[in-house]
């Protein structure tokens, strides 16, 4: 994530070039899509436990909000970058478009480690990005939610310090809340779920059973267990997992062959998806390097954990088994290693399509924030249902007519739809 070696913005940007090119977009619209429309830097001190203060560096970026109020998380990550919310925020508009909700893009993050915070700590921090905020964020102008590291409760002391500030009730400023408190049932499944979905009907697509398929998962966060646990549900057997060891400083892969136990597994893992290697070791799980998950001999891969992961000098190590990538995480594979994927014929369905189901069911939780009225979780996993299967078989059918590799067909959706809406907004 350093800016200079690997710079996901520099990703983000080549990836809507090409794009632009395919579809011939115009200049001026070219150069309104392919920046952040405005964002903000600023600093927020801390009150510590300990009595002293410290000063942390928090960012929220708009890319653009044309088809609706700005839309994205908060990433709290000891090596966030401008340049890393300014790419998130970015994919945050695509993503929105290409699952048709009637949002924007936007992406906000704090330089921090929340692991290494107390409580109270993070509070202050949560209470202090919004503090310098709160007059260009809101309800009607752009709507937080919880990334990587950042949850429910991160979000409620958001809420209630926004709240403070304006004087009123607001629940639908942001979204990922605490159910019951103005969060929505089936939102902290919604993104693995999502990415489940979206693999269910390309199996389908092809004619695969998905009872007998096998995956290797990168990551044991929100994202990866929601999804592994799907994925076993449906049928499948997940035979590897990996995490983030905070003490270690450094990633291991839990490897069952005859297939993970997701809820044995979540019983040994902390709140950041980090899994007790000894532990594992007691319940039979091979505990192997951080990137040996990607070498697994599986039939899909679905990195999500973080991005850069799947890189030129990894990506030869997948196996000629893997047939289907399907990203959770948010740009988790370098237009290098894209490059390959594709040549190599595996078929892959991009981040943004795959894992949109947090974001459509978010948008589910701000209309039931802003009516005051919550669904049931079954109502909500189908719409949710609903949206990510429509919005996958629109890009599946797409790059099927125009042989275009799934990546840039949802591009090309998602584009034509923000282009549109700036072009009837006059803004170009
Ligand atoms: N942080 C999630 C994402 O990258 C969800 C964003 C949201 O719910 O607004 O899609």
């Amino acid at each position: 994530m350093s800016e200079g070696v690997y710079n996901p913005y520099v990703n983000a940007q080549a990836q809507f070039d090409r794009v632009a090119d395919i579809i011939g977009l115009d200049q001026p619209t070219r150069d309104l899509l392919r920046q952040p429309l405005r964002e903000y830097h600023f600093l927020i001190p801390v009150h510590m436990d300990d009595g002293s203060t410290k000063i942390f560096r928090g960012f929220r970026v708009q890319h653009n909000d044309a088809r609706g109020p700005a839309k994205g998380g908060i990433r709290f990550h000891p090596q966030e970058t401008a340049d890393t919310v300014r790419a998130l925020a970015m994919w945050m508009t695509w993503k929105c478009a290409v699952v048709d909700i009637p949002l924007g893009g936007g992406k906000g993050g704090i330089i921090c480690d929340p692991r290494t915070m107390s409580e109270k700590e993070q509070e202050r921090l949560c209470r202090g990005w919004v503090r310098q905020v709160a007059k260009n964020v809101g309800p009607d102008a752009d709507v937080p939610a919880p990334d990587v590291m950042s949850s429910s409760k991160h979000m409620l002391w958001m809420l209630d310090e926004f709240e403070t500030i304006t004087g009123g009730h607001y629940p639908g400023f942001i979204t990922g809340k605490p159910v019951g408190m103005g969060g929505s049932l089936g939102r902290t499944e919604a993104t693995g779920y999502g990415v489940i979905y979206t693999l269910r009907e390309a199996l389908q697509d092809r004619n695969v059973d998905i009872k007998g398929t096998t995956a290797s998962i990168q990551g044991f966060g929100n994202v990866a267990q929601y999804a592994a646990q799907l994925f076993c549900q449906l049928g499948g057997t997940v035979t590897a997992v990996s995490c983030w060891d905070n003490v270690d400083r450094k990633g291991y892969t839990f490897q069952k062959k005859e297939g993970i136990n997701v809820n044995e597994l979540r019983g040994i893992t902390d709140t950041y998806g980090g899994i007790s290697k000894e532990k594992a070791r007691d319940l039979g799980y091979k505990v192997l390097d951080a990137m040996a998950w990607l070498e697994e001999d599986v039939d899909i891969l679905i990195p999500a954990a973080l991005e850069n992961q799947i890189t030129p000098d990894n990506v030869n190590k997948i196996s000629p088994q893997v047939k289907m990538i399907v990203e959770g995480a948010n740009g988790p594979t370098t237009p290098e290693a894209d490059e390959i994927i594709k040549q190599r014929g595996i078929y892959l369905i991009p981040d943004f399509l795959a894992n949109a189901g947090g974001v459509t069911c978010s948008y589910f939780e701000q209309v039931q924030s802003n009516a005051n009225y919550y669904w049931e979780k079954d109502e909500v996993l189908e719409k949710l249902d609903t949206k990510m299967t429509s919005a996958f078989h629109a890009v599946n059918d797409l790059a099927k007519k125009s042989s275009l590799y799934m990546r840039d067909a949802a591009y090309v959706i998602s584009i034509n739809r923000v282009a549109q809406a700036v072009k009837m907004r006059g803004w170009v």
